[in-house]
Parts: C-alpha cells; structure tokens; sequence
C-alpha cells in the first residue's frame, strides 16, 4: 500500500467466503472497496462444501453459477447421506440426494451443490477480481478503528513489510469470523447457548475407500455405534480420493498432537487401513447470536455475528445471504438512491435470519444426541438385531436426517418486521424448515417461475429479472408502470418495468403489481398503485 492515507468507500475486513461475496456484490454494484485478508487468500482443506440452493440463485444472479458446477466433484455423483454402523459395516439407511448434474430443483432454477471451499472461494475470488474497482489485498491485518461524523479510519498492519498504516473510509465491514476485531473493537456482544462442544477434522487420501469398504457412493456417511451418531465421513474431492473424517466430540483439553487419528478411523471404517494423513485441525461448535449487526458507519456480516453448528449447512450460506442484503443497501446509500433509514434496516432484516439459522442448527445437532442406549447389538447378526437396524433406520433417517431437508429454511425466510417492505396484510406462512411455499409476500423471496421452459441449455426464470436495481413486475395495465417509472426517474432510483402476460407467473405472485428490491426480495405488492408511488419508493429506499 502507498505512504498515503488510503480513501475506500468501503473497507472490509476478513476474505472468507463472506468478505468475498460483499466484495464481488459491490463490486458488481459499480462501488469501490477494499478488502484486507490477514492470510495469503489459499484455502488448504475446507470447512465448508454445501453452498445451498439460496446461495446457488446469488451465484446466478452474479452469473458465476456454471463455474460453481464446473468444480472437479464429479456431477454424476450422488449426494446421498448414509446412516451405518460402520463404512465395512450395516448400512442402516439412506437419505437420497440427486447429483449435482441436477441443476433446478421445484423451486428454483438451482439446486444445492458440493462444492467445498477450496474451489468455492477461488471462485469468489476470481470474481471479485474481475472488477477494477475492488481491490484484495492478502497479508493485511485490521487492528482498530476510529468513527467520526463523515467516515471511519482503520489502523491496519501489512504482515509482509510490519508497517503500520490507516485506511479512511466511509463504511467498514468485518466480516472476520468468530473471533471478529471489528466486532470487538465496535463493542458488540455474542448471545445464545455459547459453546456446543470441540469438534475434530481429520483430513485423509484413501483411493477406492468405498470400494474397499463395500459401500455405494454417496458424499457424507454417518456411522452409529454404541456411541451413537459419534462422526461422520465425507468425501471432499472424489478424484484425489480426498476425505474428512469429523468426530463430533473431543475433550476441551484435547490437542492436535494427541488425537488417535488411526482409532478413529478404525472405528469409522470397521478395519484397519493405511491412509495419507493431510491435514488435522480442532475447532469450536458455536451457537451464538450477535446482539447487534452494527450501525452508524459500522457493520458485521457471516460468522462475526453469527455462529452455527455446521448441521444444516447454514453457516456461510447465511452469511452470503447478509452480504448480498448489506451490499446493496450500501450500493444504494453510496449511489445516492439509498436515503439515511436503509442501512438500519440491515440489522432488522438479517438478525432475524440469523437468529432462525442458529436455532435451526441447533435443534439438528440436538437431534444427533442422546443416541448411545441400547445399540450394543446394532452390528451383530441376527433377527433381534435386524429388527433394531430396522427400528433406528426409522429414526435416523426422519429425525437425524431432517438437516438435510431444509428448502423452507433455505428459500422460506421473510423479513416480517423489516422497515422497508410494506405489508399487505397477508398473514405470514408457516415457517417450516422442510417444506417451502412459494409466496410472493411483501419481505419473502420472489418465487421462481420458468418464463421459458428449460432446456439443456438451462432456461430463464423470474429470478433472472431481478437485478442491480428494482423491479416492477406487471401483470395488469401497461399505465400503472408509467407512475412507477417516471416517480423512479424523478428519484435516480435504477427502476426496470417488465410487463407479463403469463397466468403461470401472475398466479404465482398473486398481485398486478409486484415490487422486487435488487435481492429478490419483495418490497411491496398490490393490485392498483399506491395513492402516493412517490412515497412508497422513498419508504422501500430508506429515505
Ligand atoms: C466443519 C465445518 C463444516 C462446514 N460446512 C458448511 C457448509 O457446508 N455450508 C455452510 O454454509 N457453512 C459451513 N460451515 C460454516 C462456514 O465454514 C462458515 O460459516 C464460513 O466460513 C464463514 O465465513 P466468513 O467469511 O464469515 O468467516 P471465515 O470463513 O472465518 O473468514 C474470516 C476471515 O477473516 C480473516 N480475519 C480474521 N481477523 C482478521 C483481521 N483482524 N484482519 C484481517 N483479516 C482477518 C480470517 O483470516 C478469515 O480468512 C462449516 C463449518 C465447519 C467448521
């Protein structure tokens, strides 16, 4: 960096997935940003490998979709979560994931992929790249912050040359993980149940694995013992026979060092087998709200507010879902169409959906305990004992398995209170995490429609005309557009018309008017405008 104090609009600090997908969103909104990373920005063994079918439509939305699919997990492969007794043992029962060359899915014209976050973020990276207007810079350390009237300065640390320099800013966003320094140094407290446990990750090759142990592919396999639902296997990267052994539990004084990485594996596999140990790493299941996502000139989005047990894959998926809520309203405030009430409703709308997701992952990692009672015979031969495989195959696959069902968590959330969708006095949907009702209700997400079928080339969808600014989307009089357009006009508010004729969509969307915010949110629908269009648009903006 230069000798000179640095001017961004935005700094964010963290290049995770989250930073990343706030850098790529502002910079596909046309705003410059910087972003600072204290590591060198490379991703040796994942955390995450699910980004879910929400996450997919914002990779659509950016148009970097078919680099997600073009990942080396092969598209044939099937998902499947496996419950066993061990991988050479019983398999006690199977929830069946479609591969991943499953692109829609009934709701939406993506489907959850396996793309682990060795080739996930690179993506965003790369992307984020791709515009002159935002700059990465690896092996920067953010250290504290100073706010006044007109912006925010930063002391940062460059790790390669040890100099100390600030950053000034209008906004700074942490997106630096658990142990956010943004998040400290603004004062902000985590809330919730606190730490769940210490969990560990063995990292293994092992060519032909499932070969050798007798099992059809599928992505995650459960073993169950007299331990009960104690790990689980998932294969990373089916190529380079890449896996992870997870173990659900260790002591809290356990160190790496320590760890019998060959008796776990013996227990998991039934056998005994020389694999190539790759990497080994403890962390720390975390179920914690942050008790605000910031204000003033101040924000945190992703892990620094929220902290999940990964059961249910809504960690970072959550997190991208605040990146694209904070990246436009801070577009929007920058640009000149967002007016001063727009960022405090980032808080109002995604802490709830924070909240949601950390009780959610909750409740899935609660439903792996408490299992060890009356299993000794799971694994021997036997009518008692196939009666009880039969018994807790039942179980495993109903309740263990429901984190993997999770549509209406992915696609079902609605910003019920929030200050810039104006309600039309529905009643709001039942909220439930596996099933999704398409709704078009003011604060949920615009449903998906196909507006032409799809083919193999895929096919367009109503999320497709959703975009940088707003939406209107008509299903009655041309005229109506016409007040929205020109009080648009009269606001530089990016405002696109779009007339349809089809009953398919109308039905869906249930109203002639339907207004949609960049995030394919629903701000407001009716059938006539409103009295005064001018004042809504203000309202829907923040102003
Ligand atoms: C085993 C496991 C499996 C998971 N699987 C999934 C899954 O399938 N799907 C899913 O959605 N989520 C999953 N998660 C959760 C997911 O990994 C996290 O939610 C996600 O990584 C959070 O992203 P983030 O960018 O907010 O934070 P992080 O990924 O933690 O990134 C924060 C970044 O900030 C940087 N940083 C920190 N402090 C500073 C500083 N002072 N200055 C500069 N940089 C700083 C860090 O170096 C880091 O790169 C999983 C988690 C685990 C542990």
């Amino acid at each position: 960096m230069s000798e000179a104090m640095q001017k961004v609009p935005v700094l964010i600090v963290g290049g995770g997935p989250v930073g990343l997908a706030l850098a790529a969103e502002l910079g596909w909104q046309g705003v410059r940003c910087l972003l600072i990373e204290q590591g060198d920005g490379v991703v040796k063994t994942p955390k995450m490998n699910e980004v879910n079918t929400r996450s997919m439509e914002f990779c659509r939305r950016w148009g970097i979709a078919e680099q997600v699919l073009d990942t080396p997990f092969p598209l044939s492969w099937p998902k499947d979560v496996v419950f066993m007794t061990t991988l050479s043992g019983y398999e006690l029962g199977r929830v069946k994931r479609p591969p991943r060359q499953i692109r829609a899915s009934e709701h939406s014209p993506e489907y959850t992929q396996t793309c682990s976050q060795h080739w996930f973020d690179p993506i965003l990276q790369r992307f984020a790249r791709s515009f002159p207007n935002v700059t990465l810079h690896y092996r920067c350390r953010f250290e504290s912050y100073e706010e006044s009237a007109n912006g925010i300065v930063a002391t940062v640390i460059d790790l390669a040359s040890g100099a100390r320099e600030t950053i000034a800013a209008h906004y700074l966003v942490g997106c630096d993980g658990a142990t956010s320094a943004v998040r400290r140094a603004s004062g902000i407290a985590l809330a919730g149940k606190g730490l769940l446990g210490h969990a560990v990750n063995m990292f293994f090759r092992a060519p032909r694995l499932l070969e050798i142990c007798g099992k059809e592919p599928g992505t995650f396999f459960v073993p169950v013992d007299r331990g009960g639902v104690w790990a689980n296997l998932r294969i990373i990267d089916p190529a380079n026979a890449l896996w992870r052994l997870m173990v659900n539990e260790t002591h809290s004084d356990t160190r790496i060092e320590s760890v019998d990485k060959a008796a776990y594996l013996r227990r998991a596999l039934g056998r005994d087998l020389a694999v190539e140990w790759v990497d080994i790493n403890i962390w720390r299941r975390q179920s914690v709200l942050a008790e605000s996502y910031g204000s003033g000139r101040v924000f945190l989005a992703g892990d620094a507010v929220h902290q999940v047990s990964p059961t249910g894959a809504l960690g970072m998926n959550t997190g991208l879902g605040d990146a694209i809520d904070l990246g436009w309203k801070l577009a929007a405030r920058l640009q000149g169409w967002g007016g001063p009430k727009l960022l405090a409703s980032y808080d109002r709308e995604r802490r709830p959906a924070g909240a949601r997701a950390v009780g959610s992952a909750t409740q899935f990692h609660a439903l792996q305990s408490g299992w060890g009672d009356g299993l000794e015979a799971l694994d021997e031969i036997g009518a008692a004992s196939d009666a009880l495989r039969q018994r807790i195959s039942d179980v495993l696959v109903n309740q263990v398995g429901r984190e993997f069902r999770t549509m209406g968590l992915q696609l079902g959330y609605c910003y019920e209170d929030s200050p810039i969708c104006i309600a039309d006095g529905t009643p709001p949907l039942p909220d439930d995490p596996e099933t999704y009702q398409p709704s078009a209700r003011p604060g949920g997400r615009a449903p998906h429609v196909w507006l032409s079928p799809p083919d193999s080339n895929g096919g367009r969808s109503t999320l497709d005309l959703f975009g940088r600014g707003f939406t209107l989307l008509c299903f009655g009089n041309a005229s109506d557009g016409d007040v929205f357009q020109n009080a648009a006009a009269a606001r530089h508010l990016p405002l696109d018309i779009i007339h349809i004729n089809e009953r398919a969509i109308g039905n869906a969307y249930e109203g002639k008017l339907v207004l949609v915010r960049p995030d394919g949110h629903v701000a407001w629908r009716s059938d006539a405008p409103p009295r005064d269009v001018g004042a809504s648009l203000d309202l829907v903006t923040g102003f």
